[in-house]
């Protein structure tokens, strides 16, 4: 569902990813783990075309993000063909990004209303289920500054399930967390993971919380995937020196 081909960036003589190919196939769960600057972000930033390539081609769901064809040729994507295939693509960041002057309800009926041209019943019947499912029903009619840091972070998770994505982008969610509220989003997203079908592509500190929810896990280093498997695999017989080094870090 989503392929990177021979993808390079570059910010200016700094290669952050160098060549880099992968693939994440339908309905699997893909956790990206590695130092510090290893390039994990820049991946989801690119799916998220908050960044470009220098090279190669990245692909979601059968139609590129990089590209788009004319004629039987591959040009770069322009910005209409770029809105189509980011619709596939869901993100939840580190800072909650929530709508301030916005409440809970339509934080998450705004985008389905405005890009999916859901009516106002429909999109708001979708948000009472999904806040159901992120146990947030009874703050439904709150200001995001009434809301915990955790809760503000359920209500973005709501929001971008609200557009039915193919694909869930998640980038450090629970690090800009209180501790005694991570475990309440983790259990949200534990909860995803194992009862519905979307691809996930998680970048995240939280080990126990990979070792769970991920079919595989991709160690990064200097801009390469130094080691790939199943978490069972990285996290008891890594076999690369760095994720061992980084594992006994972290663990
Ligand atoms: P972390 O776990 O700290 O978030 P990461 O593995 O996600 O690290 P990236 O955020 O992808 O790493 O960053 C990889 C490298 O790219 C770093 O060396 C960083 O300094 C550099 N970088 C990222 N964004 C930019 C930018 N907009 N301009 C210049 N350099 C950047």
């Amino acid at each position: 569902l989503i392929r990177f081909d021979g993808v390079t960036k570059r910010f200016g003589s700094n290669v952050v990813l160098d060549h880099m190919d992968f693939t994440v196939s339908s309905g699997k769960h893909v956790t990206l783990i590695g130092p510090s600057g290893s390039g994990k972000t820049t991946i989801l930033r690119l799916l998220m075309t908050l960044l470009k390539p220098e090279e190669g081609t990245i692909k979601v769901a059968g139609d590129y993000l990089t590209h788009e064809e004319q004629n039987g040729k591959l040009v770069p994507a322009g910005e209409k063909h770029i809105r189509e295939v980011r619709k596939k693509i869901g993100m939840v960041f580190q800072q909650f990004n929530l709508f301030p002057n916005m409440g809970v309800l339509r934080n998450i009926t705004e985008a389905p209303v405005h890009v999916l041209g859901l009516s106002k019943d429909e999109a708001e019947e979708r948000a009472r289920e999904l806040l159901e499912m992120v146990g947030l029903t009874e703050h439904i009619d709150k200001y995001p500054t009434q809301l915990s840091g955790g809760q503000q972070q359920r209500v973005a998770i709501a929001r971008a399930l609200a557009m039915r994505p193919q694909v869930l982008l998640l980038d450090e969610v629970t690090s800009a967390l209180d501790p005694e509220l991570v475990a309440g989003v983790l259990d949200v997203l534990r909860d995803i993971a194992h009862t519905t079908d979307i691809t996930m592509l998680v970048v995240t500190h939280e080990m126990n919380f990979a070792r769970d929810i991920s079919d595989d896990v991709l160690m990064f280093d200097a801009g390469r995937v130094i080691e790939s498997g199943p978490p069972e695999k990285i996290f008891s017989e890594p076999e690369h020196e760095r994720t061992r080094e980084f594992l006994s870090a972290v663990l």
